[in-house]
Order: C-alpha cells, then structure tokens, then sequence
C-alpha cells in the first residue's frame, strides 16, 4: 500500500498481537521507515506479520538528538511511522520533540489509533469513565509519591496511574494512606495476555490480591473524591452579597447554604458581619 509523506503515530499491541489493526499494518509495512523505542522488540512483531520495513531506534535516550535527522527525512518528502514497546506512542512513551517540530514544520502527523493500556484498562474498571486524569507513572520514591499523592486526594475525577511489579504495593498501600482505605479502585494487571486479571474493590482490600501477585504490568483506576467540593470562602462570600441585596436577610442566608453546601450558622455568621 502506498503511504502518503508525513509521520504516522501507530499503536501497537499491548499484549496480543490480534490487536494490532489492518491500518496499522498497511501503514507499517508501506512507510520508508520505522522509529521504534526498541528495534528488537517491534522486530518480532514486524516479523510476525511479515513486514520488512528498516527501523531505526527512537527511545527516551536519543530522541532530541534524532528527531532533526528524522525531521529532515520527512522534510524531503519520505514517510515515517513511530511506535514503542507496547501501545500507543507518547502515552508515556517517547515521541513528544518529533510531534512537536514535526507540526511546527508544517509535516501531517497523523493518529494511527489503537491499544492503550490506559483506556482498556478505565473500560473495563466499572469506574466512572465521563471525566478521568490520567497521571502515568507516580514518583519512585516513597517521600515524593506520597507528596504526589496527597495533591491528588480531593481531585473529584477518576485517576489513572501505571505501575511497575516492583512497586504496586507500594503504591496501593500509599494510595489507601492518601485517599483512604475505602476508596473505590481497579487493578488491572497483564491486560489482553495470557494472565490478565481485573479486581475491583477499597484501596486497602485490594493490597492483598497485588501482594499475591504482583508479576506483570500494571494500570490503577482510582475512583475521584466523592465528597461534594468545599465552596471557596470568596465564592460564598460572593453569592451572599448578590443575594442580600435581592432579598431579606434569612432567604439570603437560607439559599447561600443550600446552593454552597456550607453550614447555615456559618452563612448566618458572616452574613451578620457584613450588616
Ligand atoms: N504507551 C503505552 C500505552 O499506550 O499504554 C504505555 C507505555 S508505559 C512505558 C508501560 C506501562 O503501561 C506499564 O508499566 C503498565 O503500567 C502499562 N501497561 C502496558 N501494557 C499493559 C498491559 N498489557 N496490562 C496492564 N498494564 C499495561
């Protein structure tokens, strides 16, 4: 198949080899070239489905050095796809600088969409799926994770984070210490392989299942903080300016806590002082 000039951001399998899409393959096999995080690696992937494009590497060790030579090949008018190990390219994985100067420079980038281990594993959690942050990999020290985490305790959306065998208890025991025991989560690990294997259930229950196996990939899904947002004194102090100047005092007190959620003492009080 032909492939139009201009880089080609291709998915590849996260575990089965099924996964990887017809256009995918088109495109891999048609390209001049291939940057692959490990040339190795996509080597037998290539390989299985009989591609014979050359590759050459493009890990998080040389990509700024490589990515002129690689723009200046596209420049020219020559096709390139990237991939990595596993999923989609620059979800935690390489490829940024190469995006970037390649749109900068006016090249079409184009989204050859497929596997991410990020959304097949929120589509399977029986988590709310409407709003989620997606936070990669947490720090690798104790003292700098727990600090990410602490940041992360009141955030109301579902949170998404990667997570090595080596530290998934770790960081589910960390997790349970920031968000609480109870908070609702999925731990998805080895998604579309051989092992895969999905638990449900509070953070601290969920530290026992990853003690017992802790091998393999791993995705968290963190359901978000489900106490309601606690108003913003400038917010309540705002609304109940409006509404003392529309109505008499005790509707204005009355609605400010209802539509806030604050406590009716504590509208009550300020709405006193500012008599
Ligand atoms: N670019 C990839 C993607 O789109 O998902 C992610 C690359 S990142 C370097 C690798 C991490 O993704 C692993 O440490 C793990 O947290 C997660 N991961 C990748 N494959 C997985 C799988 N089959 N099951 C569970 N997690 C996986």
């Amino acid at each position: 198949m032909r492939v139009e000039p201009g880089l080609y951001i291709v998915a590849t399998p996260i575990g089965n080899l099924g996964d990887l899409s017809p256009r995918a393959r088109d495109v891999l096999a048609g390209v001049n070239l291939i940057a692959a995080e490990d040339t190795r690696h996509s080597g037998k992937l290539l390989a299985h489905f009989g591609i014979a494009t050359p590759q050459i590497s493009f890990h998080e060790h040389n990509e700024r050095e490589r990515s002129p030579e690689l723009l200046a090949r596209l420049e020219r008018g020559e096709s390139i796809a990237v991939i990595s190990d596993a999923g989609t390219p620059l979800i935690s994985d390489p490829g940024l600088p190469l995006v970037r100067d390649a749109r900068a420079a006016g090249i079409p980038v184009h989204a050859v969409p497929g596997p991410s281990a990020v959304v097949a594993a929120l589509s399977v959690s029986g988590i709310p799926t409407d709003r989620f942050a997606f936070e990669g990999f947490l720090p690798q020290r104790q003292a700098a994770r727990r600090k990410r985490l602490d940041e992360l305790a009141c955030e109301p959306r579902t949170l998404i984070f990667y997570e090595s065998p080596h530290r998934i208890v770790a960081a589910l025991q960390d997790m349970a210490a920031a968000f609480g025991a109870e908070r609702q989560a999925c731990i998805a690990r080895e998604l579309t392989k051989l092992y895969e294997t999905v638990r449900t259930g509070a953070l601290a229950a969920l530290v026992p299942a990853a003690e017992a196996e802790a091998r393999g990939e791993w995705v968290v899904v963190v359901a978000g903080d489900p106490t309601p947002p606690v108003p913003q004194a400038a917010d309540l102090d705002r609304m109940l300016t409006v509404l003392m100047a529309e109505l008499p005092l005790k509707q204005a007190v009355s609605l400010t806590a209802k539509l806030t959620g604050a406590s009716r003492n504590e509208v009550y009080a300020l709405a006193l002082a500012r008599k």
